[in-house]
Order: C-alpha cells, then sequence, then structure tokens
C-alpha cells in the first residue's frame, strides 16, 4: 500500500490532481471537503452539524472529522492506497490518522504539498465559485477566513511530516500537465 497526503491551502489545486494520480495508479481518492458537501446535499445528520463551519470557512471540529475519514478508510480495506486530499488539517488529525494508519499495518508514505502563493489562490477560488456555486468560494471574507485556519492550524503539518522525512513540496503553479508529472516524480519513488 502505498499512501500520501496531497496538502496545501485552499485552491491549490489538490483535488484536481488527486483525480489525475488516482486514475495513473488505481488509488483510493477520499476528499474530506467532498464527503462533507455530499452529507450536506442529503442532509445527514452530518451534513447538519458541518454545514455552519463549512459556510463560515472554518475547520470542522476535529473528532467529527477523524471519525468520518475512518469510515471512509474502512469502506476500502483492500485498497491499493489512498489519496488524502483535504485531511489532515490540524495537529490532532495527523497524529490520529498515523494511529489509525498503524493499526492497520500501513501508513504515510509521503506529503506531497501544492505550493501557491496566497493572491493567486484568491483568484483561482473566487473563479470557481462561478463555475461550482460552492458558497464557501464566492465571498472574500469567508476565503479570507480559510487562509487563516490554513496558516494558523494546518500549516504547522509542513513541519509535522518533516520531521519524518515525509515533506515534499512542489510548485502548484504552471500546467495541470506538468504538476501531475511533478506529482508523478514523487510519488514512483516513495
Ligand atoms: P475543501 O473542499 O477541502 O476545501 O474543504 C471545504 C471545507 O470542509 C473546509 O473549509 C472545512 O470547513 C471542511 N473540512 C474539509 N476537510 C476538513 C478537515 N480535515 N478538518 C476540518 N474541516 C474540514
Amino acid at each position: 500500500m502505498k499512501n500520501i497526503v496531497l496538502f496545501g491551502p485552499p485552491g491549490a489545486g489538490k483535488g484536481t490532481q488527486a483525480i489525475l494520480i488516482k486514475e495513473k495508479y488505481n488509488l483510493v481518492h477520499i476528499s474530506t471537503g467532498d464527503v462533507f458537501r455530499f452529507n450536506i446535499k442529503n442532509k445527514t445528520a452530518l451534513g447538519l452539524l458541518a454545514k455552519s463551519y463549512i459556510d463560515n470557512g472554518d475547520l470542522v471540529p476535529d473528532q467529527v472529522t477523524i471519525d468520518m475519514l475512518k469510515a471512509e478508510v474502512e469502506k476500502d480495506t483492500d485498497a491499493n492506497g489512498f489519496i488524502f486530499d483535504g485531511f489532515p488539517r490540524t495537529e490532532s488529525q495527523a497524529d490520529a490518522l498515523d494511529i489509525f494508519l498503524k493499526e492497520k499495518g500501513t501508513g504515510i508514505n509521503g506529503m506531497i504539498a501544492l505550493e501557491v502563493a496566497e493572491n493567486i489562490l484568491v483568484e483561482r477560488l473566487l473563479k470557481r465559485g462561478e463555475i461550482s456555486g460552492r458558497s464557501d468560494d464566492q465571498d472574500e471574507t469567508k476565503i479570507r477566513n480559510r487562509f487563516n485556519e490554513y496558516n494558523t492550524k494546518t500549516a504547522v503539518l509542513k513541519d509535522y511530516y518533516s520531521k519524518q522525512n515525509k515533506y515534499y513540496g512542489i510548485n502548484g503553479v504552471g500546467s495541470i500537465s506538468s504538476i501531475t508529472e511533478a506529482i508523478c516524480e514523487v510519488f514512483d519513488k516513495l
């Protein structure tokens, strides 16, 4: 099993790249944001709980997110590997993921991070909001709050995985295919 965390701030291109990488290596892609949005759309208890956080651009509480992530992994225990997209986003989520994967006899092989400057990200997110209708992409105040959450709670994970020699930063600006290629180059060596 080869498991990666696809990392980066909102709008870095994690979702776009995850779909391409998943096809190439036959991996299971888990996007916690997508799972939350699916639950919101279907008005499940989890969706109702998560909605106000997501609408405000806040992180959903750790325990709720961790439990959901575990349930998603359990659906595909015989996978070739997982792409974790949008998870972990806090140090406790990273700890929980390490413990959980260890129990399953596996672990994270690497964190591949898409590095993009914040001013480019705001443009990208506003554009995505026009196309997708995602409300958290349409309001600059919410976008700024998501960056604040990222900078105060999530960015520390770069150190977390660097300490384990598992951090691989790549330039997230360029053509989609050139970025996919750069990700594959890292993935092949993991
Ligand atoms: P995303 O699609 O990854 O940009 O996630 C959209 C929103 O879902 C985030 O702004 C958070 O409100 C919530 N969310 C997604 N993943 C997580 C996570 N790992 N921890 C907490 N909240 C999350």
